[in-house]
């Protein structure tokens, strides 16, 4: 199976250890719970200091606007080797070279995102409890999920699920542009501290229903949404740019879901792919 890339298609290797395989299906975990995930294919694109594209697309063309942004992106050496570790863990077992998402991956202190209580647990490749029944994601699959985005420095970038801020540290790896939706207020606020305390300083926090996106924002040009509608909520599409991906998982509580990328063409004609069977929490609605 093979996902086609921005610029560039690789072929996901076979699961290995840590994952088990049986009948074709990968099992993995995701956000939460265990799931069975049948193989799938991260996209690779390339690196560079700040930016993936330098200023130029693949095709020679410069792209738009041709200005790097500057922003600030926290680094510590505090459990860097558990950290090599953990991705080397990402890229051999399921084999995923997206090498900018292994730098991103390795520069975020995932420790610094987990409660106390769960530190010791931060480098294993598994979700882990934040509380308020919600879970901080799988590193393999947060790792997945922002490869198929391809984002580009001056991206803007919406997540629906802010839970610890990690996927959205991942995600200012690659842009300042990050917006996040949490509806959990404590959770929100978590990270929000969590944020300002280690210098995450262009990263956007909204507490509320991320069912309804972030509108005065909009449009973006990737969406990833970390907790599961039963259906792609209508305003997510509507938000996401002509060229844009969504990376979502659909599916009822309590079964198996599917990741889903979502492209819209340059006619704004809208493709969906299913990228591979998870179980994430659910996507809960505010009420009116
Ligand atoms: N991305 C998170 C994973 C969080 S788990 C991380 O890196 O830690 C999913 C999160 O989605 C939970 O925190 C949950 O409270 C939140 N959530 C559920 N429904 C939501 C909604 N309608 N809008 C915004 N957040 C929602």
């Amino acid at each position: 199976m093979r996902i086609m890339g921005k610029r560039q298609t690789i072929w996901l290797g076979a699961a290995a250890s840590g994952v088990g395989l049986t009948g074709g299906v990968l099992v993995c975990l995701c956000a939460c719970l265990c799931s069975s995930c049948r193989q799938s294919l991260p996209e690779s694109v390339g690196g560079a200091e700040n930016s993936r594209s330098a200023g130029a697309q693949s095709d020679g063309k410069p792209s738009e606007p041709n200005v790097l942004p500057r922003w600030n992106r926290p680094r510590t050496e505090e459990r860097q080797r558990e950290r090599l570790r953990m991705v080397e863990r990402i890229r051999q077992e399921y084999g995923l070279q997206d090498e900018a998402v292994l730098e991103a991956m390795r520069n975020v202190p995932r420790h610094w995102f987990v409660p106390p209580d769960q530190s010791a647990y931060a480098y294993y490749d598994s979700p882990l409890p934040i509380g308020y029944g919600q879970t901080i994601s799988q590193p393999f699959i947060v790792a997945y999920m922002t490869s198929v985005l391809a984002l580009e420095p001056n991206d803007r970038v919406l997540e629906i699920g802010t839970g610890s801020g990690y996927q959205a540290a991942v995600l200012n790896e690659f842009t300042p542009n990050v917006f996040t939706i949490e509806i959990i207020r404590p959770l929100a606020e978590r990270a929000i501290e969590t944020f300002r305390r280690y210098g995450y300083e262009t990263i956007r926090v909204r507490i509320g229903d991320g069912y309804k996106g972030w509108p005065e924002e909009a449009p973006f040009d990737a969406i990833v949404v970390t907790c599961a509608p039963d259906k792609i909520p209508p305003p997510l599409l509507e938000q996401l740019k002509v060229g844009g991906r969504m990376i979502i998982p659909v599916g009822s509580e309590g079964r198996l879901q599917e990741l889903v990328l979502v492209e819209k063409d340059s006619k704004g004609q809208i493709r969906k792919r299913s990228v591979m069977d998870v179980r994430f929490v659910p996507l809960l609605r505010q009420k009116e």
